[in-house]
């Protein structure tokens, strides 16, 4: 039997692997997306805000649309230092964010990628290639076909499948990628995370009365500090239409370093005082963990195309965590829209080969992805330090509980409290240094 041929194969349905199936459905391309499982979002886990205005590209004003499966868009933003009993936030709400196409929108993963994934079966039965494109879920691409030093197809259940092009949209455990030599075999534990997270249900008046929203609109509280037991790493706290996502980010190689359970110390952020008091009555209806870049560039492919071949999404290391948000899901969705953009021009000169695929890189290098990854390097580096998750938010949190104490006795002045704060958590050189890093940095 002859193996059957496509324009173009798309490793993993996730965000990158159907955002590029999108744009592929709209120009015609005849595709096979391949899933290992059951349905788009199975297997994928986010915090989750999409940030950015992408996804109205992929599905123009998708707000409209009453299966529109995003939870909440976001207007508030709140970052959160902690030591064991305090927590001093950074807020930030604005109804400037309210009107479409939004800043961010919150999604469950199992229920976003799945509508994603029919929006683009819709795009494929609209096309002129609505007997040639398909989506093929619970099938595992065992091994990328190699012929004269270039990628021509993919090993799946048993068969072989033939393409001009294929696009590793596989994720984080991009084994696809290290198969032919783009992504080192072993990729050092500091360049890794892992995320544990819990979704908390509520009465859905409770959920908007606690958190202040409105209708759709929601809330991103990032955290620092005492959460993590002195593991590198922080937490978050997102709200979806009647659920909270709740869950920690932590260094893998810290965890295995301080002998640390990621369950644990979910828990211990949890039972922290001002945090319970965030999620009290909430009944926790899913568990998931994943591993998750940490947005260091060190821990990327050598390269993001070879002769036949495109890399996107997590499966290159496309995320940027610099404190401020977790930005993976909109870099996956841009990269895979960049890549199938390279595959069309590809099939416009009729040339797969890398001299014509490096066009993505410049493509990449060109847009916010990689210039904000190099941009915030240093961001990425400085919050990996000891004292970023430990005393700095310990001194915050210090400066906050004396600066709102009233006592009936004389009150000291801000610059006196300050001295006294920084002294016992510190060093005046030590915070000048810092500070100026962290000024260089973002
Ligand atoms: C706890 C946590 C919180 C996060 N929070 C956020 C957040 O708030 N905002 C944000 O933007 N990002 C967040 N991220 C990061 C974000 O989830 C990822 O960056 C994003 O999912 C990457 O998308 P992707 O399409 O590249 O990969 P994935 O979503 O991992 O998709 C890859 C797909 O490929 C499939 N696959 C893999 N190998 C094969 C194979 N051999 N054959 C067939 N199919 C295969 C998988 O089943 C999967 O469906 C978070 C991550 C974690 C773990």
């Amino acid at each position: 039997m002859e193996a059957e041929r496509f324009g173009c194969i798309i490793v993993g349905g996730g965000i990158a692997g159907l955002s590029a199936a999108m744009v592929l459905a709209r120009h015609e391309v005849p595709f096979l997306l391949i899933e290992r499982g059951a349905y788009s979002g199975a297997k994928n886990v986010s915090g989750g805000v999409l940030w950015g205005t992408d996804l109205a590209r992929l599905v123009p004003e998708y707000w409209n649309d009453p299966n529109a499966s995003f939870e909440r868009f976001i207007n508030h933003r709140r970052l959160t230092f902690l030591d064991e009993q305090s927590a001093f936030s950074i807020d930030f709400k604005s109804s400037h964010y309210d009107t479409p196409p939004y800043m961010g929108v919150t999604v469950l993963r199992a229920i976003f990628d799945r509508w994603l994934a029919d929006k683009v079966q819709e795009a494929i039965d609209r096309s002129a290639c609505a007997d040639a494109s398909f989506l093929a879920f619970d099938v595992l691409v065992e091994r990328l076909l190699v012929e004269d030093g270039r990628v021509v197809g993919v090993e799946a259940g048993g068969e072989r499948f033939y393409a001009d092009c294929v696009i590793l949209a596989e994720g984080v455990n991009n084994l696809l990628t290290r198969q032919i030599g783009l992504q080192a075999e072993y990729v050092p534990a500091d360049h890794m995370a892992v995320g544990v997270k819990e979704v908390l249900r509520f009465d859905r008046r409770v959920l908007e009365d606690r958190f202040q929203l409105s209708e759709r609109s929601g809330m991103a509280n990032e955290f620092i500090g005492a959460i993590t037991d002195g593991v590198e790493g922080g937490g978050f706290l997102y709200t979806n239409r009647t659920t909270v996502s709740i869950g920690l980010v932590l260094g893998m190689a810290d965890l295995r370093r301080k002998r640390k359970k990621p369950y644990e110390l979910l828990d211990r952020f949890k039972a922290h005082p001002v945090v319970a008091d965030m999620i009290r009555g909430g009944e926790v209806v899913e568990y998931s963990a994943h591993v998750v870049s940490t947005g260091d560039m060190r821990a990327m492919p050598r390269e993001l195309y070879a002769d036949g071949v495109l890399v996107a999404g997590e499966a290159a290391n496309l995320l940027l965590n610099a404190g401020k948000a977790i930005q993976g899901m909109d870099f996956a969705m841009h990269s895979g829209i960049l890549a199938a953009e390279t595959v069309l021009e590809a099939r416009r000169v009729g040339d797969f080969s890398a001299a014509t695929l490096r066009r993505y890189r410049e493509r990449l290098e060109q847009s916010y992805v990689l210039q904000n990854m190099r941009n915030f390097q240093a961001a990425v580096r400085l919050l990996h330090e000891p004292v970023m998750y430990e005393r700095m938010p310990r001194l915050v949190c210090d400066l906050g509980r004396e600066f709102f104490r009233v006592e009936n006795r004389p009150a000291p002045k801000l610059r006196q409290i300050l001295r006294e704060v920084v002294r016992r958590h510190s060093s005046l050189p030590e915070l000048l240094k810092l500070t100026y890093r962290a000024w260089k940095a973002l």
